[in-house]
């Protein structure tokens, strides 16, 4: 929200890195890596955010600024505890891309689509049985029905 993540434009303002070559996004390599492009914008991001939006069950617009993304993703429930909810998805979604692009930048690997969206699917369950009390769900129900999940909160 402040972009102060050491994205590699951030990077190359401070002359950590030195060249637009070095500042390209890790994930995509097609243009200058930014906190807006890496989380909202970049393909391989947008990617992940259908498929949460489709395990969600919703159909929205990407908003590529992320307080502005944030306030759309949680404005799914209709109360407050259904917002809690979904302000734990959006987390783990960034978290997971912000995970996954230091994996790729430090130890190389490639995106795979189908591992964050159940890294998304698991850490969000751990987090909501952890921090929830009333929050009583399986593993199976989380994953297979995220809104009945959300909608009972
Ligand atoms: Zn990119």
């Amino acid at each position: 929200m402040l972009g102060r993540i050491q994205t590699r434009d951030n990077l190359l303002k401070r002359q950590v890195i030195h060249t637009a070559a070095e500042a390209l996004c890790p994930l995509c390599g097609r243009v200058e890596e930014s906190c807006s492009h890496l989380l909202f914008t970049c393909p391989a991001a947008l990617l992940i955010w259908y498929d949460v939006y489709a395990w969600l069950g919703v159909s929205t617009a990407q908003i590529p600024v992320g307080e502005v993304h944030l306030l759309q993703f949680a404005s799914i429930g209709s109360n407050k505890s259904q917002k809690l909810g979904e302000v734990a998805i959006w987390l783990t979604v960034v978290w997971s891309l912000w995970c996954v692009r230091n994996r790729i930048v430090f130890s190389g690997g490639e995106l795979l689509k189908d591992q964050i969206l159940e890294q998304v699917q698991l850490k969000s369950w751990q987090w909501l049985t952890a921090r929830r009390v009333e929050f009583s769900y399986s593993w199976f129900e989380w994953k297979s029905n995220p809104r009945l999940c959300l909608l009972s909160l």
